[in-house]
């Protein structure tokens, strides 16, 4: 009997391989149409919804700076930087110079690509729509702190994640309707900012790795800090 099964496996096995090869075939030359977040050969394109091959195309460009700036480039105003090392504490690689997010425009800041392909995620899941929502109008406008400085945490001796463009802190927004909402004013301002803040606050904490907002300490009373921390702060 043994002598049948080991043909019937190796036969099985490669039956099973000229298949799954024929399927990756017709999905690359279009022949089967999949759903676009499921085209593993399709390039990058940050709008489409989550898939596990979406989520595989994403961590790639996270490492890859150049296929960063490329899906970027589709929605959102970068330009790539040369890599910026003043010291060995201190640098911005795979930097951009950051413009506009989908179409809300920002003071033009240095920071890493995966950064930016974060703040894109954030603009688009969660400012987005709780702006509309919430006020019944559109996004303008992302105000910001920066995000590269070459600076220790105050007081601490470690160095802050803003020294590798690792971090950005964002101050307001501006909507269409002419509102200006800041966190200075409008973490204890109006029920709309209030809620506004909260749900944007919450929002980032789904997407970046650390989150400080003005219920943290009195530094941060005037801004959000977004950092790639793996220690899942949210405060
Ligand atoms: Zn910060």
């Amino acid at each position: 009997m043994r002598r049948y099964i080991f043909p019937f496996l190796i036969n099985t096995a490669l039956f099973a391989c000229f298949i799954a090869f024929g399927i990756a075939h017709d999905i690359k030359t279009g022949r089967i149409e999949v759903a676009a977040e499921w085209n593993p050969w399709r390039p990058l394109d940050l709008t489409l919804p989550d898939s596990p091959v979406q989520a595989w195309k994403v961590s790639r460009a996270r490492g890859d700076p150049a296929q960063c700036v490329a899906a970027m480039a589709r929605v959102a105003s970068v330009s790539a930087l040369p890599d910026f090392t003043p010291s060995a504490t201190c640098s911005i690689e795979g930097g951009v110079v950051l413009a506009g997010l989908g179409a809300a425009r920002l003071d033009p800041l240095k920071t890493r690509c995966a950064l930016a392909m974060d703040l894109f995620r954030w603009e688009q899941e969660s400012v987005r729509p709780a702006v509309r929502e919430i006020f019944g109008t559109d996004l303008r406008r992302i105000e910001h702190f920066g995000s590269y400085s070459c600076r220790r945490i105050a007081g601490s001796r470690r160095w802050s994640r803003h020294a590798r463009a690792e971090a950005i802190d964002i101050a307001g927004f501006r909507l269409a309707d002419g509102q200006h909402v800041t966190l200075l004013r409008g973490w204890e301002g109006s029920a709309k900012e209030r809620a506004f803040l909260r749900r944007v606050r919450d929002g980032a904490c789904e997407i970046f790795g650390g989150v400080l907002s003005p219920d943290y300490n009195a530094a941060h009373a005037d801004h959000f800090h977004f950092d790639f921390s793996p220690w899942g702060f949210c405060r």
